[in-house]
């Protein structure tokens, strides 16, 4: 019976070891050894399309992996009616991931916004190939677009989420990339001195506009 347990304690650790990603670089010139690719759904969050999962494009870092998961977790019981949708991440060996200029080295993820629709329920905002996977919506100035209104506070909540699964393995988020005139929203809901106190925010207008979804990098070490 102890060896049993022996060994299957010594199974554990190895598969943990066999399953840490390797990064190379930085993200926006950079590859991954060992990347891992993103459920498709969760209780509370879905892929932005099947079609560019399945063409490869969800694939992160091990640990971005942990992080997106047990925040998702986290946010069952933290806003428990609110759902959620990640986007493009990277190709399982990362390098050049087109439109993007980053997402070369599995530490880079997108997420669509949680919104609202008209009648204040958390819903997907539509995300398919004739809205280029979401990439193409326009919100207005204050985040409405159609009948859908971006949901700031379950978009603190998530952010908040991420940089507390960071640090707790020790590392950092290095940057959130979002509509520099839209983030006083977030400051403004109840997740707003958190935010302010640890996360740093893009501040200039980056290459798209980031309305329709928020760019994470993650501060995790990688190899030259
Ligand atoms: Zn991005």
């Amino acid at each position: 019976m102890r060896i049993l347990l022996a060994l299957s304690v010594f199974f554990l650790i190895e598969h943990a070891f066999a399953e840490k990603s390797i990064c190379y670089g930085t993200t926006s010139s950079g590859r991954i050894e060992k990347a891992v690719k993103l459920p498709g759904s969760g209780k509370n969050f879905v892929a932005y399309s099947a079609v560019a999962r399945g063409a490869g494009r969800t694939w992160v870092h091990s640990d971005v992996y942990d992080i997106l998961l047990e925040s998702y977790r986290f946010l069952e019981t933290e806003q428990p009616e609110k759902v959620y949708k990640y986007a493009e991440t990277g190709f399982a060996a990362g390098g050049k991931f087109k439109p993007h200029k980053t997402h070369q080295n599995g530490l880079s993820v997108d997420f669509m916004v949680p919104v609202l629709n008209e009648i204040g329920q958390s819903v997907h905002l539509p995300t398919h190939p004739f809205n280029k996977f979401g990439y193409n919506i326009e919100f207005d100035k204050i985040g409405n677009y159609k009948n859908y209104k971006i949901d700031y506070e379950s978009m603190a909540a998530h952010i908040v989420a991420l940089d507390k699964a960071t640090r707790k393995r020790g590392y950092t988020l290095w940057r959130v990339i979002f509509d520099p005139d839209m983030q006083k929203y977030l400051l403004a809901s109840s997740y707003g001195e958190y935010l302010q106190a640890n996360v740093t925010f893009s501040t200039k207008p980056s290459w798209v506009r980031h309305d329709e979804h928020y760019h994470v990098d993650f501060e995790i070490p990688c190899e030259p």
